[in-house]
């Protein structure tokens, strides 16, 4: 009993000492266009579709990111090039549904979609608000420049044989390894 009657004296004290230790501080304003708060690298708004460090296109269309979009605003259509380089033929995010969530980014096996600090994306019409691959594709890296997924991925696109990749081990002709 004396114990609680404590904590309830406490935390009406700390909530004193809060509101005491800014009633003398000079209020500030933040004027909104004006001045524009720097947000963290890692803030949660406009997303883009980034390119790897050659400049070609990241994205790989392989829907990971769709199909884990808890509203279901990302589509495309995947496509493949000459060397057997996939890409989206068109990639279509609705910035109406999407609720900023980064699950996108953190499926993605390419690191081409990223979100980005940037919140001033939002139209008066909703249907604006359905951004297209060119309204989304930049000419940079974002956020993880030397990353190039093909380095990597053991798949011969023109970019290196088999076994050529980082840390690639060279193929195993599986016959050697039988009895
Ligand atoms: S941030 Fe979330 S809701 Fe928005 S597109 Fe990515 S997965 Fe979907
Ligand atoms: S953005 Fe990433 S996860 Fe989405 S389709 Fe392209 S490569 Fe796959």
């Amino acid at each position: 009993m004396i114990r609680a009657g404590i904590d309830i004296i406490a935390s009406i004290a700390a909530g004193f000492y809060t509101t005491g230790r800014h009633l003398f501080v000079r209020p500030f304003t933040e004027s909104y266009p004006e001045y524009k708060r720097p947000l963290p690298a890692r803030s949660r708004a406009r997303i883009i579709l980034t390119r790897d460090p050659e400049g070609r296109e990241r994205c790989v269309a392989c829907y990971l990111c769709s199909g884990v979009c808890p509203v279901n605003c990302i589509s495309m259509q995947a496509a493949e090039d000459s060397r057997g380089r996939r890409y989206a033929a068109w990639f279509r995010i609705n910035f109406g549904r999407c609720i900023y969530c980064g699950l996108c980014e953190q499926a993605c096996p390419t690191s081409a979609i990223q979100l980005t600090p940037d919140f001033e994306h939002i139209r008066r019409d909703l249907l604006d608000m359905v951004f297209e691959k060119q309204d989304l594709l930049v000419d940079h890296c974002g956020k993880d420049p030397d990353y190039d997924f093909y380095q990597h991925a053991g798949v011969v696109t023109g970019l290196a044989g088999k076994g050529d990749h980082i840390s690639e081990n060279a193929p195993v002709n599986t016959r050697t390894n039988m009895p």
